[in-house]
This record gives structure tokens, sequence and C-alpha cells, in this order.
């Protein structure tokens, strides 16, 4: 089960968060004239997922993507270099144009029930201690980045094995409502319910693609 490669930060097995950890430094892949992004304090939220939308490492199945308040997150170097990935999403992912990693992603539409959050990949940090990953979201959706249908037990074995539940992961098995209340809610609540995520397959077959954060809609 081992073998199911999901993310070089969760494939060694989750490393536990720091007691006090006071945040880092988000670094590009450039060689020179890095953007820096500074993060105060610990993550929320950390969790893998498989959506088309979201930056990966180089041969990862699932991106690691974690939250921060946006008032906790700010360019510190070379913000020059970041251009928008895409300016319809909800999410407004800034990468660097040189190197194409994503920095951050922030909502700007204040109606968004996760405004206020900032989304960020901790392992572009060298500071260790981050909150690790507690879920996957958008399993199924690695599909359409070319994984094999025929590994999806594997890889869901592998995620359960690692603590990472699917957070979606079949209509048998609905979610589990996360006992939570406020923006925590509506952050889970972002994840598509078992009735999008048929929505989901039907729009794969239509060409359509809806997996990712932004276009999903809420879970009532
Ligand atoms: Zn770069
Ligand atoms: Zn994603």
């Amino acid at each position: 089960m081992a073998s199911v490669k999901i993310h070089p930060a969760v494939d060694g097995g989750l490393k536990p968060a720091a007691k006090n950890f006071a945040g880092g430094t988000l670094l590009c892949n450039c060689s020179q004239n890095r953007v820096e992004i500074a993060i105060k304090g610990q993550c929320a939220h950390n969790h893998v997922c498989g959506c088309t939308k979201c930056w990966k490492p180089k041969g990862a199945l699932f991106s690691q993507i974690a939250v921060v308040g946006r008032d906790n997150l700010s360019v510190k170097a070379n913000g020059n270099k970041l251009a928008i990935v895409d300016p319809k999403a909800a999410i407004q992912r800034y990468a660097c144009k040189d190197c194409g990693v994503h920095m951050y992603g922030r909502i700007e539409n204040r109606g968004h029930p996760l405004y206020g959050f900032d989304f960020f990949h901790t392992e572009r940090s060298n500071e260790s201690g981050w909150a690790p990953p507690e879920f996957a979201a958008f399993v199924s959706s690695i599909i359409e980045t070319g994984a094999s249908p025929d590994n999806m037990g594997a890889v869901r074995a592998r995620l359960r094995e690692l603590k990472l539940e699917p957070w979606i992961s079949s209509p048998r098995k609905p979610p589990r409502p996360p006992a939570l209340c406020g923006r925590d809610r509506a952050f889970h609540g972002f994840f598509p319910s078992p009735a999008t995520t048929y929505a989901h397959s039907a729009s794969m077959s239509s060409g359509l693609s809806t997996s990712s954060h932004g276009g999903m809609p809420l879970m009532p």
C-alpha cells in the first residue's frame, strides 16, 4: 500500500504540528529572485486535494493545501513575478510567472463563504511544524489529470492508512458531518456533497469539468 505515492509531504507518514508554531516563509522554485510569501502563525484545514486546479509538485497525485486568515499572509519579496492563474476562478491563485509554482490563492468576493481564507502549500516553506493534512478532497478528480481509474481503490486505501479520510468517498458512505461551526462548517461545505459528486461524474462524461474549488456548489 505504501507504494501508492500521494504527495511527498505525506508519503513518509504525517509529521505532527509544532506547538506554538510561528509560521514561515513560502518560496517559489526559481534559483534567484524568488517570490517570498510570509505566513504568520499556524495553518488550518490542511488537506490533500485531487482537483485539477491546485498546484502539485512534479509527479504528485495530490496537492497539499491549507488555509490561513488573509491578514496573516503577505508578499515579502518579488511580488512583481506573481500573476493570477485564472482571474475568473473564485480562488485567485497567484503563481510565479517564471517557475509556475502557485504561491497563494485568495478570494476577493466578500459574499463567498470562504472569504477571509487564503490558500497555500505548506511544503513551499523550509520551516517544519505546520499542521499536517487532515483529510482528502476531490479524490476521484485525479482521474482527470491522468491517474488510472483501476488504481483508485489502492489510492483510497492508502489515504485511509494515512488517516486522510476521502471527504467524499462513495455514495454509500456519505461524509461525516464535521463537528464544526461557522466558517469551519462553510469550509467543509465547500467540498462536494454526494449529489454534486454525481453531477461531477455526469459533467466528466460531457467533457465539462467542475472538479475544482471555485465552481463547486455548496452543500445546503
Ligand atoms: Zn519562481
Ligand atoms: Zn484543489
